[in-house]
């Protein structure tokens, strides 16, 4: 495989970033997933923008810009041949000399820029077919979730915690509401409306839950922007996901309580299918 590194495109056991790196050090950098279907870039434009937004909180500098890092996307895809999958970019705040809490002064520290592709089926995922369960953890992530940055620590200990209780995936719980899932955002069908809770600094701002909210208004369905309950979940008639990597996959159990008969939703089944041939037309 063939990944990108600070400029270079080179065989992935020639890539080398610096032990000084504050990505490695203080989880000091951000990253997108942007997912590829028939070798085409699903949703770049959002992607990027949440990028920036990501780099602009942290007051990070950019290493490129959209239309170089569109190019950077597009020799990977070619290069390594990819026709679905996924392309993962991180940019951190870069080597200093040593390690330190303060910010390196952006004029002697370059950020580090990184990317490379995985193959996997996204459109004919297992999940998709049968839906997937979730257990609840308490959210103790810290407060600023809006921005993405690669403090990934306790989602991965939550999806361990799901592992081990036989789920799927976990939902992560704070003050007896769903904010999201360890790596997607979180959706109910209750009282014939969608039910997501509303942006902020609690939850990671979906590019997948932008595109599919749009299309279910358009198809005239009704989206209600509100924090759900545990409760409320579990006595809902559907539930579902959302990610780059998941598109819109179905939820069919809560805490081992099953949602309607136990199988993917209507809602969720017809939202994951308007949203892959939609982002199909639109991928570039
Ligand atoms: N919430 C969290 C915590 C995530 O990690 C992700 C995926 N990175 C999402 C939501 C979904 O975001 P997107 O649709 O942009 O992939």
């Amino acid at each position: 495989r063939t990944v990108y590194v600070n400029g270079a495109f080179v065989p992935e056991d020639e890539a080398k970033v610096s032990i000084f790196d504050r990505g490695f050090l203080f989880a000091d950098g951000v990253y997108e997933v942007t997912s590829v279907l028939d070798g085409k870039l699903v949703d770049f434009a959002g992607h990027m923008k949440r990028l920036e937004r990501s780099l602009t909180e942290l007051d990070m500098p950019s290493p490129a810009s959209t239309e170089e890092l569109l190019q950077i996307h597009r020799e990977l895809v070619t290069r390594n041949g990819l026709g679905e999958g996924l392309i993962y970019l991180q940019i951190t705040r870069g080597a200093p000399a040593d390690r330190d809490f303060v910010f390196p002064d952006p004029e002697e520290t370059a950020p580090t820029l990184v990317l490379f592709t995985q193959t996997k089926g996204i459109v004919d995922s297992p999940g998709a077919a049968t839906g997937i369960t979730v257990i609840t953890i308490d959210d103790l992530r810290w407060g600023r979730r809006d921005i993405k940055t690669v403090q990934l620590l306790y989602p991965s200990m939550g999806k361990m915690m799901a592992k081990a209780a036989g789920a799927g995936d976990a939902w992560m719980v704070e003050d007896g509401e769903v904010t999201e899932g360890t790596s997607n955002n979180a959706y109910i069908v209750t009282g014939g409306k969608i039910v997501t809770r509303h942006l902020g600094n609690e939850i990671l701002h979906g590019i997948t839950r932008a595109a599919v909210l749009r299309f279910a208004r358009e198809a005239q369905m009704e989206v209600d922007e509100r924090p759900f309950t545990v409760e409320e979940a579990k006595a809902a008639d559907e539930a579902f996901v959302t990610s780059a990597s998941a598109f819109v996959t179905p939820v069919v159990a809560i805490d081992g309580v099953s949602l309607g008969d136990g199988t993917p939703g209507p809602v969720a089944r017809r939202l994951r299918e308007i949203y892959v041939d939609e982002m199909k037309k639109a991928a570039v």
